[in-house]
C-alpha cells in the first residue's frame, strides 16, 4: 500500500502539482507580478469608487497594472520587497545570499525607473502605489483620486 503512493513521495509536496488551485494561482501571481493580492485590493477599491480602467496593457513600458487611457494615466501596484519600497520595513535585503538579492532587487528598481521614465516621455502620468498602502485603503483611494481626478461613472 505504501508503495502505491508513487515516486513523488515527500519531494512532491513542494511541487506545483500538489498545491491547491488557490495556492497555485497565488504562486503564479507572485511569479508574474500580476493579479497579486495588493493589486486586486487596489482594483476593487478604485472600481468601487467609480473608476474604470484596463489591465496590464502590454504595449506600454512595464505593462502597467491599471491603465486609464482617456486620462493618459497609469497606476502601478508594487510589492514592497520586489520593487524595493524605499524606507519601508518589508523592503530589507535578506541576510543570506545578500549579494545575489542586492543585485536582483537593484535590477528590478532600475527597470521600474526606466519604465516610468519611458511612460512619462510619451506623455503618460504615472502613480506608484505600494503593497503596504493597501492596509489603509481609504488613504490610498484619496491619493489615487488626487492623481486621477474625479471618477466619472461611465
Ligand atoms: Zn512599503
Amino acid at each position: 500500500l505504501r508503495k502505491s503512493r508513487g515516486i513523488g513521495g515527500f519531494a512532491g509536496t513542494l511541487s506545483m502539482d500538489t498545491l491547491t488551485p488557490e495556492q497555485r494561482s497565488k504562486r503564479m501571481a507572485a511569479i508574474r507580478g500580476t493579479n497579486t493580492k495588493p493589486e486586486l485590493a487596489v482594483r476593487r477599491a478604485l472600481h468601487r469608487a467609480g473608476y474604470r480602467y484596463r489591465l496590464h496593457e502590454g504595449r506600454l513600458p512595464g505593462r502597467p497594472d491599471l491603465v486609464f487611457a482617456s486620462r493618459r494615466k497609469v497606476i502601478f501596484v508594487h510589492g514592497c520587497f520586489w520593487h524595493q519600497h524605499k524606507g519601508c520595513r518589508t523592503s530589507h535585503i535578506p541576510k543570506s545570499r545578500t549579494a545575489y538579492w542586492a543585485e536582483k532587487l537593484d535590477a528590478n528598481a532600475a527597470r521600474d525607473s526606466r519604465n516610468i521614465a519611458a511612460l512619462k516621455a510619451s506623455g503618460w502620468s504615472v502613480l506608484v502605489l505600494w503593497e503596504c498602502q493597501t492596509k489603509r485603503l481609504e488613504v490610498l483611494v484619496a491619493e489615487a483620486t488626487a492623481f486621477l481626478g474625479p471618477a466619472r461613472l461611465d
